[in-house]
């Protein structure tokens, strides 16, 4: 008989374009210090995962994301790599197959943590380009978090500073990544699983000068440095890995085809960074993890915050689910 263990309490980045090459710092930019908790998990960390999932050609966004959030080979099913944003088959394998209703199924709550620049929710559902992110936590959750959430700090945009909405219309506040990391683990600290998608390496990748990329990777830094402070948490994880490779060739402003680092940090760690070999083997790693704790069950740090009289009631699983996503 195994023994029971409780299910982790789980953050999740998702790092769109970040591959693991080189530690040359003449061709890979992780390497030319200006990310040194980045540079320091990949060496440490990061154990390298496949993105191309036996079919040829250079991994892709919609494909990667789609079997990232699903478990499903994207790839196979659609007979190629997809770019960008999935269309009509790829929305209906993440619809299907999403990992927040496989969480959900098994007692599990979830969220999506992106701020959208909105105020309006008709508006997010009826874009008719949506992220993978975005249809997965519409089909979940009908909706994702808006402008008034962000204000609110419970939620956390794309660009860890808010500094990209002022050529929107945005005057509210900006913010330093570490207090966008510090939102993002308050939120992560009423759900079960919450998911953060982070895709400036990838645009960096493809159009930033060595100045652009060097700024948003010092930027991305100081968010990681504090995030990462999740799985310091007794029964908590930390999970990063990206959809393909891009950022990490300074030399080529297309996705690599370098395999992805998985960053495994905490409770369930040691299984996960077993259990992946693929960007496939994702959800149906942490799916196991979940299905082998006890759903429900109080993990040692609500415990003591219950027996302190300290213990929040329970999140209300769909009220803020928002997904950024650059649109
Ligand atoms: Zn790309």
């Amino acid at each position: 008989m195994r023994v029971p263990t409780l299910p982790p309490r789980t953050l999740f980045i998702l790092v769109d374009g970040l591959g693991l090459g080189t530690p040359d710092p003449l061709l890979n930019p992780i390497y030319g210090g200006s990310c040194p908790c980045l540079q320091h998990l990949l060496d440490h960390q990061a154990v390298p995962i496949d993105a191309g999932m036996g079919v040829g050609g250079i991994p892709q966004s919609a494909t990667g994301q789609t079997a990232l959030l699903t478990g499903v080979n994207a790839a196979r099913e659609m007979g190629r790599h997809v770019e960008g944003f999935p269309g009509p088959s790829l929305r209906e394998i993440i619809r299907d197959r999403n990992i927040y209703d496989q969480l959900t199924a098994l007692g599990s709550t979830s969220t999506f943590a992106n701020a959208y620049f909105t105020a309006d929710m008709n508006e997010v559902r009826t874009r008719r380009i949506q992220s993978v992110t975005t249809v997965s936590a519409l089909k979940a959750f009908d909706r994702v978090r808006d402008t008034a959430a962000m204000l609110e700090h419970q939620a956390v945009y794309q660009d860890l500073t808010r500094e990209s909405l002022r050529e929107r219309g945005y005057t509210g506040p900006l913010v330093t990544p570490a207090e966008s990391a510090r939102d993002l683990l308050s939120i992560a600290a009423e759900h079960d699983f919450t998911l953060f998608e982070y895709f400036q390496t990838d645009r960096m990748g493809h159009k930033g000068t060595r100045e652009e990329v060097n700024r948003v990777l010092a930027l991305f830094d100081a968010f990681l440095a504090v995030a990462i402070k999740f799985a310091e948490q007794p029964g908590h994880l930390f999970l990063m890995t990206s959809d393909h490779g891009n950022i990490e060739e300074s030399g080529s402003s297309s996705h690599s085809a370098n395999p992805v680092p998985l960053v495994a940090l905490g409770q369930g760690s040691e299984l996960l960074r077993t259990r992946i070999k693929s960007v496939t083997d994702v959800t149906p790693a942490l799916v196991e993890l979940y299905q082998d704790g006890s759903a429900g069950t109080p993990r040692p740090t609500e415990i003591q915050e219950i027996s302190q009289g300290r213990a929040k009631p329970p999140a209300e699983p769909g009220i803020f689910q928002q997904a950024a996503t650059g649109v």
